[in-house]
């Protein structure tokens, strides 16, 4: 490979389609000799159709769409505080996600979901490489909308290299001007948009639309704006490569068969212009065009190997393809391929894409256990709840007849949309009895009512005498029973009769 890159570096730009590329050629080579404080080289991607830019934009489409949209669609749930769809409701803390609810003692959901969108991400690098930078990670998906922003008001890569250089004229301010209006738009709904999240979504809307918003929901927007307009619209891929820690943590999860956007050197080299009619023996596919390099949102030369700045956005094989296709060679010069199937080229052996390995077996089996997990504790989800705080001062109280009372403030979870009438009930003592400030008392059972989706608070004394119980200090279960399907919840607590 290293062959190939000084070969490269020596290229006379004479063939190159467009006299503008030396300025790529420039920016790439001065790459190579980067400084620490190394000034940017302002990178001007080309515009390119193919294969892939047309699933990139079908997958921005998608994504955009979900995140506009989704704020805005409604899910009925009876006695329940919200009907959208999906929110974090950090006010009355819970989140909502179409049907369910998670309330803030099932955060080990929450957690499920973070472990499996990491393990979910691992497997498909693993398998795929960087398909969630180039098709799917927010910055990807911005950046993509915002330079395509950019090439409606400024046009395609020579024309924008051009106007940069131009001196300042009416024509390159409106040019400039309406560019960064349309980004501020973008970004300012952006983040308007991400408030909707944690806020009902009309009264968000209504909100800013009258200038009548929260405070919070201004410095919220404010700031997701001003990122979004920094990160998509001037840093761009600066951000992949200087800021996202994930382009290192992915070289763990890539191995020699992970499949990635690969230069096939064993096709295409040795590399040289080529004109019509000229034979192909002794030569490799590669013309040297370098229209892989012009479209390159990273501004890379795909041939030099397995870059860090490269994010696997494949428009260099959409690139490479319409350059194949132009001098009548095959497709796929640049294409997904793994360094071992080159190797294996190399050899005379022909090409095998092995899926199944011990990381990709072992991704894939925390991700079905952990969503197995998460799938089986949602069907079996336990709609009501106790949690039982014990009073700490005065530990016990003597009674007149020698018996000892104990306090307890318990809290009652109705997770679902109706009432409930539940009984309540204390276990582990040696004839004891319960007694409550509220509710109605039936066979040593206290019974009340619980309202839909919210926490019901009563306080209970369970009376007992000390000489009858095992020790000084007896574990307790609390028992709330729902009366009408007899769904049960527990927790434990203490019953104190004395001091050691
Ligand atoms: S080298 Fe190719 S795949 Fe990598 S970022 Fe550039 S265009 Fe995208
Ligand atoms: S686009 Fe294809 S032919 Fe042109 S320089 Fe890149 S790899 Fe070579």
């Amino acid at each position: 490979m290293n062959t190939t890159i000084n070969n490269h570096e020596q290229k006379d730009p004479v063939h190159s389609a467009e006299g503008v590329v030396q300025e790529n050629v420039n920016a790439v080579n001065s790459a190579k000799t980067r400084e620490l404080y190394n000034k940017r080289q302002q990178i001007y991607p080309k515009n390119i159709s193919g294969t892939f830019r047309k699933l990139k934009w079908a997958v921005v489409a998608v994504l955009l769409g979900i995140y506009y949209i989704l704020p805005f669609l409604r899910w009925p749930r009876e006695g329940s505080g919200s009907d959208q769809f999906v929110l974090a409701d950090f006010e009355h803390r819970r989140f909502y996600f179409g049907p369910i609810e998670i309330w803030p003692q099932e955060v080990y959901y929450i957690t499920g979901l973070l472990i499996l969108a990491g393990v979910g991400l691992f497997l498909a690098t693993s398998l795929f490489g960087r398909v969630w930078c180039g098709y799917a990670c927010p910055q990807t998906v911005w950046t993509d909308l915002f330079i395509w922003i950019e090439q409606l008001f400024e046009g395609d890569r020579n024309q924008r290299i051009r106007l940069d250089k131009a001196p300042w004229s009416f024509d390159k301010a409106w040019r400039k001007i309406g560019k960064h209006a349309v980004w501020l738009l973008i970004s300012l709904m952006t983040g308007g948009w991400f408030v909707m999240y944690f806020n009902d979504a009309y009264v968000v809307l209504g909100g800013f639309l009258t200038g009548k918003a929260p405070f919070s929901a201004y410095v919220f927007a404010g700031a997701l704006t001003f990122t979004t307009y920094a990160l998509a619209g001037t840093l761009r891929e600066q951000v992949c490569t200087f800021m996202c820690p994930w382009p290192r943590i992915q070289a763990a999860m890539l191995d020699h068969e992970a499949l990635s956007v690969t230069y096939k050197h064993d096709r295409g080299e040795p590399r040289g212009p080529h004109k019509k009619g000229q034979s192909w023996e002794g030569r490799g596919d590669c013309v040297d065009c370098r229209q892989c390099i012009a479209v390159c949102p990273a501004g890379i030369d795909i041939r030099e190997g397995l870059q860090i700045e490269c994010i696997n956005c494949a428009l260099c094989i959409d690139a490479c393809d319409e350059i194949m296709d132009k001098v009548g060679r095959p497709r796929g010069l640049i294409g997904y391929d793994t360094e071992d199937n080159i190797n294996r080229r190399l050899k005379g052996q022909t090409s095998q894409f092995n899926f199944i390995r011990p990381r990709t077996i072992f991704y894939g089996t925390i991700f079905a256990i952990v969503s197995g997990a998460m799938l089986y504790g949602l069907l079996t989800r336990h709609t009501i709840g106790v949690n039982v705080i014990r009073d700490r001062a005065p530990l016990f109280v003597t009674l007149s007849d020698g018996s000892v009372r104990n306090a307890y403030t318990l809290k009652i979870l109705n997770m679902s949309g109706a009432d409930r009438n539940v009984a309540i009930t204390f276990e582990g003592i040696t004839n004891g009895h319960l007694e409550g400030e509220t509710g109605k008392f039936e066979n040593n059972e206290l019974l009340m009512e619980t309202k839909p989706n919210k926490v019901s608070v009563v306080r209970t004394f369970v009376v007992a005498s000390p000489e009858q119980q095992k020790a000084k200090s007896v574990v307790i279960k609390v028992k709330v029973r729902d009366l009408k399907t007899n769904e049960v919840a527990t927790s434990k607590s203490v019953f104190i009769t004395g001091t050691e």
